[in-house]
């Protein structure tokens, strides 16, 4: 698995380096955003581990400029702690996922490996999770055969929980995808949307499908 790591900070950089290469991966590092820019676009990597802030070309106009090529490459962007509004913007931008740096590095590998297992990303028409169906184009649900209506923002939801099925996903990164708006500092916004939705959803049925992960956020699976 090819990784380009775009990191301006040369002790960083090089702590990243070796780090992820002793972990396995083939590692390129770029040190400038005009190299990293240009490496990723031509390089065929799995994985981009991108500081966002970088002299010249910065990681948002790299994210930018992939998206705007139809380069679906997965990129995880690094930003600094307190930034909302940078972590907000990256994921609009198309980024698939951030750390806040300072991040531990076994979190790093856990990140890059779920992005891996994700591979490119394929919006299905169809959703199966247990008994429960989606289908996507016609905006239609059904538990165990019965039909349940959602709401768009319920829909929304469920949609991106679905998508991303077995993947915890935080109150964070659903509020930032399914309202357009920053809940962070109310993420209660989430947490009452998901308790209708699973109101809905296995209120009556089992094995329940929307499930909390304490501290992290909420997954859709079917446990057994
Ligand atoms: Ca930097």
């Amino acid at each position: 698995m090819r990784l380009l790591v775009v990191e301006d900070e040369p002790k960083a950089g090089e702590y990243l380096r070796k780090g992820l290469t002793e972990t396995g991966f083939i590692v390129d590092w770029a040190q400038t955003g005009t190299d990293g820019l240009h490496m990723a676009q031509v390089g065929n990597y799995d994985v981009v581990v991108l500081d966002v802030m970088l002299p010249g070309i910065d990681g948002w106009t790299i994210i930018q400029e992939l998206r705007k090529n139809d380069n679906a490459t997965p990129v995880l962007f690094l930003t600094a702690k307190d930034e909302l509004d940078h972590r907000i913007k990256g994921l609009e931008l198309g980024a698939d996922d951030y750390l806040v740096k300072p991040f531990a590095f076994a979190e790093l590998v856990v990140r890059i490996r779920t992005l891996l297992r994700r591979g490119p990303i394929r919006e299905a028409d169809r959703i199966e999770v247990g008994d429960l169906e989606i289908d996507v184009l016609k905006r239609r649900v059904m538990r165990n055969g019965d039909r349940i209506d959602l709401t768009a923002k319920e829909f929304a939801l469920l949609h991106l929980l679905a998508k991303r099925k077995g993947e915890v996903l935080s109150r964070s990164l659903i509020a930032s995808q399914v309202w357009d708006m920053n809940f962070d500092s109310d993420t209660n916004v989430v947490d009452v949307a998901v308790r209708r939705l699973r109101a809905k959803i296995d209120d009556g049925y089992v094995p329940k499908l929307i499930h909390t992960v304490r501290g992290m956020g909420y997954v859709l699976e079917e446990r057994h």
